[in-house]
């Protein structure tokens, strides 16, 4: 659905977007994940038309955003970081002209406004005006807006900046509902949004694509993914000495806590040592109280990721 191959582009001597490539298939939602300035709405802007790249190809439902940018822009609907909305129109009124402006007629713009109404919740609100609209709301006639045309392929630029909570948690349900009939590409820097809707998930970083995948695949990413957790009461040296035998057992970490051994344990190439962890202490006849794997969050995988880049100086 989106094609992406070596896209670069430069404001004056600046590297905004370096290289990257990536795609998004039919059905995924995906989510475009960087820190502020990373290059995302740069190029959020080149796939949706508004912006020429210097280098590189893109295209979206098989078109070339260069050369086919009509049939791109009727296969694409694009929610802007703030929308461009007009305050003094009723929000049907305003659907109705982006309809015209997509060259539907009377009878196909009612249908389609009576169904994004319908998909964006906006059924209580269809005849008041966008300006007596909370932001939330707003960003729902966005939406709508960005629907009216009915495109295969969505694109969404920081959907719930400046939302509250329980906008945020509207915000994120409704996309993941129009992720039934849609294509999706969803920039946010926040982690905890992308981790909830998202089915894949890529991450840019000055201008650069610096990871991909589920946030499964991304956790098993991170060395520490699946660190255990252990008690063990025993002889701290002898602990210590045994479990680094063990097979599968990388670096221990070990901190005595109310007279226990509370031990961090690395496995090697993501081991599952539990079970001989277990074994170990029945038959040394220490006590075991706790055992558990401590799963990173696709945050650590963010921070450890853009750490790097800080320290490669990127
Ligand atoms: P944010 O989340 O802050 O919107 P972003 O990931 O969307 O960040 P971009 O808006 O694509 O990032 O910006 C990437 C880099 O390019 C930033 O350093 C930004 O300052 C710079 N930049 C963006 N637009 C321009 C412009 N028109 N002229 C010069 N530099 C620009």
């Amino acid at each position: 659905m989106i094609q992406v191959q070596n896209l670069s582009k430069r404001y004056g001597s600046f590297k905004a977007v370096d290289g990257i490539s990536f795609h998004v298939k039919e059905g995924e939602i995906v989510g475009f994940l960087g820190p502020n300035g990373a290059g995302k709405t740069t190029t959020i802007r080149i796939l949706t038309c508004f912006l020429p790249a210097d280098s590189g190809s893109a295209s979206v439902t098989g078109h070339d955003v260069f050369g086919e940018s009509m049939q791109v822009r009727s296969n694409i609907g694009y929610l802007p970081e703030s929308a461009p909305l007009y305050p003094e129109m009723r929000v049907r009124e305003y659907l109705n002209f982006r309809g015209k402006l997509h060259h539907m007629g009377r009878a196909v713009r009612e249908q389609a406004i009576a169904r994004v109404v319908k998909s964006c919740w906006l059924g209580d609100f269809v005849d008041r005006l966008i300006g007596q609209l909370s932001k939330g709301m707003r960003q729902r006639v966005g939406l709508s807006d960005a629907l009216i045309h009915d495109p295969k392929v969505l694109v969404l630029d920081e959907p719930t900046v400046g939302l509250d909570p329980t906008q945020i948690r509207e915000t994120r349900n409704l996309i993941a509902g129009l992720g039934e009939r849609h294509t999706i590409l969803l920039s946010s820097h926040i982690l905890h949004e992308v981790e909830q809707v998202c089915t894949r998930t890529i991450i840019i970083n000055k201008g650069r694509i610096v990871a991909s995948g589920s946030p499964a695949e991304l956790r098993t990413q991170v060395g520490a993914e699946s660190r255990l957790i252990a008690e063990i009461k025993g002889p701290e040296a002898e602990v210590r000495q045994a479990v680094s035998a063990l097979n599968g057992v990388g670096e221990v970490e070990i901190r005595a806590v109310d007279g226990w051994n509370r031990l961090g344990i690395e496995p090697t190439n993501g081991a599952d040592v539990r079970e001989s962890v277990f074994k170990l202490a029945a038959d040394r006849g220490w006590s075991l109280r706790e055992m558990r794997r401590e799963v990173a969050s696709l945050e650590d995988f963010f921070v450890k990721i853009t750490a790097e880049q800080k320290g490669a100086g990127l």
